[in-house]
């Protein structure tokens, strides 16, 4: 028989994938114009769909898009989309775009905003292997823009930076990129954000990042098990003489660093800090109390 298509949202209605359309002169595709979400559904819970949304009219004001919907219409939108395709552990995507006005310029006047949404079922961005054993990341040469230039707090679809700077770190056969900001400090990754841990410290960048979802979770949790977190400047010289180095993302979760350029971090193995938190994020996703509920 035919498998059945996955049902992704787009611009009021539930259609098809092979149906779903948009228009080739949406602001989207020609610019990158337009900001978007990835959030995780477990066990029919997506995690702090609230901070998503949050996070996502935080973007939208930020490039003066007005929000086409309220946060309780986009919710509905989410939960809607994953129900359709049955799916109970999901990888979500909620997109919104400029939008086309029928002319192939910068000019935004009379665009109608577009809004996208599907699910995959829930894929890691990395191998089992590389989230059992770690990541060897690799320093890019690209820096993150500071704000002045495109401020990384935007969750916005131009994200050609952060994909120069995976193929640098694919070209040089690392798993991973690290970028650093315009003044050398540690910023973040493709898709993650970073920590280091020495000792009982904590600690994560703070400046021209995207303040993600899941580090913010990993900060209260670290901060609960008696850690001390702080959020301030880190160089690559505290990654290089950490104990412990981790990625975290939505797609992602929680991942062990265990080579920065060719330096072994700690003992080149998955520390107990990362441990600690990697069970504790799999335990809350799994007990089906991390957020919204969809109804099947
Ligand atoms: N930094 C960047 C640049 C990202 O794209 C992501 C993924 N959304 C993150 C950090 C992690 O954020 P979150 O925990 O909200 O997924």
């Amino acid at each position: 028989g035919l498998a059945a298509e996955r049902i992704i949202y787009v611009n009021g209605d539930y259609v098809p994938e092979s149906q779903a359309r948009i228009s080739v002169l949406d602001h989207a595709v020609l610019y990158g114009d337009g900001v978007f979400e990835t959030a995780v559904a477990w066990n029919s819970v997506v995690f702090d769909l609230d901070a998503h949304l949050d996070r996502l009219f935080r973007s939208l004001a930020a490039i003066n898009l007005r929000p086409p919907h309220s946060k309780a219409e986009f919710a509905d939108i989410v939960v809607q989309t994953v129900r359709r395709n049955r799916m109970r552990n999901a990888y979500i995507k909620l997109i919104v775009t400029r939008g086309a006005n029928g002319e192939p310029f910068l000019n935004p006047e009379g665009c109608v905003p577009g809004v996208i949404c599907f699910a995959r079922e829930y894929l890691y961005m990395a191998s089992p292997e590389r989230v059992r054993d770690g990541l060897r990341v690799k320093t890019a040469a690209v820096r993150r823009p500071p704000a002045q230039v495109l401020d990384p707090h935007i969750k916005s679809l131009n994200y050609m930076n952060l994909v120069l700077a995976k193929l640098e770190a694919t070209a040089a056969g690392a798993d991973e990129a690290l970028l650093l900001d315009i003044n050398g400090h540690v910023c973040e990754a493709p898709g993650y954000n970073v920590f280091a841990v020495h000792g009982t410290v904590v600690r994560t960048p703070w400046q021209d990042i995207l303040e993600g979802i899941t580090r913010a979770w990993v900060m209260d949790m670290a901060g609960g098990h008696g850690l001390d977190v702080r959020a301030e400047t880190i160089e690559l010289y505290d990654l290089y003489t950490a104990d412990e180095v981790f990625f975290c993302s939505t797609a992602g979760g929680i991942l062990p660093v265990i080579a920065v350029d060719g330096r072994r971090v700690g003992e080149g193995v998955p520390g107990p800090v990362f441990s600690y938190l990697h069970k504790a994020y799999h335990d809350l996703l799994a007990s089906g109390e991390s957020g919204t509920k969809i109804d099947m």
